[in-house]
């Protein structure tokens, strides 16, 4: 089969012919891949930068890159049975372990000794992907492959702007950054009934996308202080802040910004990651007088996320069609990869198809 495989520890992947998963393992199975979006970490592995030397260094080489993904089940491995041959699957990429106590308290998302797929196991830019049928999630058949790919963010983003207590109608929102997630979390707040959606981003063309998403106020970090950006927000918010801040860069500024902009018993989802450690928060009146609840976004909600993004995609509900930028043939991953790092990009989610077949089905749905 085809892949895209990091052979060396340096920036980029090759396209390599390798064998097809053989010998599944009890519990696994044989997904032939439909489509496959990319994703930040992909791009961390491309790119082979600190996290990836670190986090899975030159032993785990040669990989195949990839988590996002949608395909058909072809085979089993013994011991498997919820999951058939023939059914539509996208993955939640958190393999996790039943055995330990998160899964037994339902929390899988965080738990110990979790594998994630493409970054722990060979990933999913190739024609075949295996996979343990654990974390399968069976699709709504009619869900075109390209946004049957692009769950796995959006859980992301779901989980965020939902949080533990799905109270969202009637809220104000703060959304920080103009990346795929927080494109997506607006589609997300937009259709939970958020009142009022205002990102804080910088991207023109990124931009764009979140007024197609619904967003109601963007303000551009570039072109103003952070005192400007609060008089704004308060402008907006009958002087109080927003009841929900989704926190998605993770940048002190935006830290600051975030945790400034939420009003006081408001609930804030920590998503965006520093590249620096620690942070600093004024403890004293950001958090404990100003009585906010803040959560951390590990991953997305298994299955919550799942199950309420499939309903809302399957049912025309939710439409994320603008973040989805690009349709490339897995082939093309090169291009698709300079696109993603481009210094000013000019794409969102990317989306690649081994099967140029189902690349001209999704071309001509687009038309
Ligand atoms: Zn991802």
């Amino acid at each position: 089969m085809k892949a895209v495989q990091k052979t060396e520890p340096k920036i980029g992947a090759k396209l390599v012919e390798v064998p097809t998963p053989t010998n599944l393992k009890p519990g696994w199975t044989l997904v032939k891949v439909r489509a496959t979006s990319i994703c930040g970490t992909d791009i961390h592995i491309w790119n082979w930068d600190q996290w990836s030397q670190g986090r899975m260094g030159e032993k785990a080489l040669p990989q195949i890159l990839g988590h996002e993904f949608c395909g058909e089940v072809v085979e089993l491995g013994p011991n498997c049975n919820r999951i058939k041959v023939g059914d539509y699957v996208s993955a939640e990429t958190h393999i996790y372990d039943p055995g330990d106590l998160t899964s037994m308290l339902g929390i899988f998302h965080v738990g110990n000794n979790m594998k994630i797929l493409g970054v722990d196991t060979d990933g999913c830019f190739a024609d075949y992907v295996a996979i343990p049928e654990i974390v399968l999630w069976k699709n709504d058949k009619t869900m075109p492959p390209e946004y049957a790919s692009i769950q796995e963010p959006l859980g992301n983003a779901c989980y965020a702007v939902m949080g533990e207590d799905n109270d969202v109608y009637g809220k104000t929102m703060l959304i920080t950054g103009d990346g795929p997630i927080s494109l997506f979390a607006i589609g997300v707040a937009k259709a939970a009934g958020a009142s009022k959606i205002i990102q804080f981003g910088m991207a023109q063309y990124s931009m764009e996308i979140g007024r197609k998403m619904g967003v109601d106020i963007q303000i551009d970090v570039t072109k103003t202080t952070p005192d400007e950006r609060y008089k704004m927000v308060m402008d907006n918010t009958g002087g109080w802040g927003c009841d929900i801040v989704c926190e998605m860069i993770g940048a002190q500024s935006s830290l600051d910004d975030a945790f400034r902009c939420i009003r006081k018993g408001g609930r804030f989802s920590a998503f965006g990651i520093p590249s620096k450690s620690p942070s600093q928060i004024d403890y004293t009146d950001q958090i404990v007088f100003k009585g906010i609840q803040i959560h951390g976004i590990s991953g997305r909600k298994i299955f919550d996320t799942w199950y309420r993004n499939g309903n809302m995609l399957a049912n025309r509900k939710l439409d994320p069609t603008p973040v989805v930028t690009h349709l490339m043939a897995l082939e093309d991953y090169q291009k698709a990869f300079e696109m993603l790092t481009a210094p000013t990009r000019q794409c969102a989610k990317i989306v690649m198809f081994p099967d140029k077949q189902e690349l001209n089905a999704a071309m001509a749905r687009r038309k």
